[in-house]
């Protein structure tokens, strides 16, 4: 075990000194996709092999400290909110840096591996400069939003509904707020940089999806959608129009028929762009000169009737499509 003590806050942070032994549990069973959130249907947007990889064969990816750090940001934003209005302060905020890091720590050990040196050791300097970035973090939040006027009506709000495709969308939103006029706002933290406005696609589709599902689940839409950025400080609003909406439902519902079919033929094309340097799949993707696992699920035999019609043209029967 090997501590450190946080400049910001004082406090004692510790970890173990060693990664844990690899889990002996078996490994996963495959089985076909059952629903759709906005990180999967970005996935496989992305790259349709990266979607099987993640979705079927449900292969380990390493833990990134970076979205570590997210997770244990959305966790103090969270929580922030237990404590009465006036004593949602920055100081409180980030006192609670540590402890939502130990506890996400207990229930997944293998983090700690986010801290060692390449000889096993512990790199205090590493987490505790780990730990002040988060702080960092939530403390620009306060330059941004103030907690002490907000009351959440929803925090981490798992949202779940099924269109009339029979469709299941799911996913979990960071916090809703609603005015005492019932309009709703959906909020989400991003604990990276406001991208560029031609690379928002992917952000504001994630959005529209949450918006949607509220949207079915509530029969309000949701007056407005926020991103707000803690890496570049920056809060990024969208007003919903119900074409919109109903526009995300039809492409969420192309979507789907398109990962169906590659459920059903195992047809899963890898799509590399400049992403594929943040894949930990490489090694298994044939546009890096690996070999897939063998497909986990039943696929129909090859037809081989002579009055088969010709093969549909590459891309075709992957349904590649466009985000919002
Ligand atoms: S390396 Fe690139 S192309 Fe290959 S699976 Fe990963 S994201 Fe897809």
């Amino acid at each position: 075990m090997v501590c450190v003590r946080l400049s910001v806050t004082g406090r004692r942070v510790c970890v173990m000194d060693t990664a844990p032994e690899p889990s002996a549990a078996p490994a996963p069973t495959a089985a076909r996709p059952a629903s759709l959130s906005p990180s999967r249907a970005a996935d496989f947007m992305q790259c349709p092999l990266l979607y099987r990889f993640r979705v079927i064969d449900k292969l380990p990816e390493k833990p990134s400290a970076a979205a570590t750090r997210g997770t244990v940001v959305h966790s103090v934003l969270e929580r922030l909110f237990d404590a009465p209005a006036a004593e949602r302060t920055a100081p409180r905020a980030k006192g609670l840096v540590p402890g939502e890091w130990e506890r996400l720590l207990g229930s997944k050990p293998e983090l700690a591996e986010l801290f060692l040196r390449e000889d096993g050791s512990q790199d205090a300097d590493r987490l505790a400069t780990w730990l002040a970035d988060a702080e960092r973090l939530v403390e620009r939040w306060f330059t941004l939003e103030d907690p002490t006027r907000l009351e959440p009506a929803e925090r981490e709000l798992f949202v779940e509904t099924v269109l009339d495709s029979g469709l299941k969308l799911r996913g979990i939103v960071d916090r809703v707020d609603v005015t005492p006029s019932g309009d709703v706002r959906i909020v989400d933290y991003k604990t990276g940089k406001a991208p560029a406005p031609r690379y928002r696609e992917t952000p504001l589709f994630q959005m529209m999806f949450y918006a949607l599902v509220m949207w079915r689940l509530k029969g309000r839409m949701p007056r407005r959608l926020q991103l707000v950025y803690l890496g570049s400080g920056d809060v990024l609003t969208y007003d919903p129009v119900e074409a919109e909406l109903l526009a995300v439902e039809r492409k969420l519902r192309a979507l789907w028929e398109a990962i169906s079919l590659a459920t059903d033929t195992g047809d899963w094309r890898p799509r590399p762009t400049k992403l594929c340097g943040w894949c930990d799949h490489q090694a298994l993707c044939p546009e890096f000169g690996g070999t897939p696992p063998p497909y986990p699920l039943p696929v129909p035999a090859p037809r081989t009737a002579p009055d088969d019609g010709p093969a549909a043209p590459a891309g075709e029967a992957q349904g590649r499509m466009d985000a919002v």
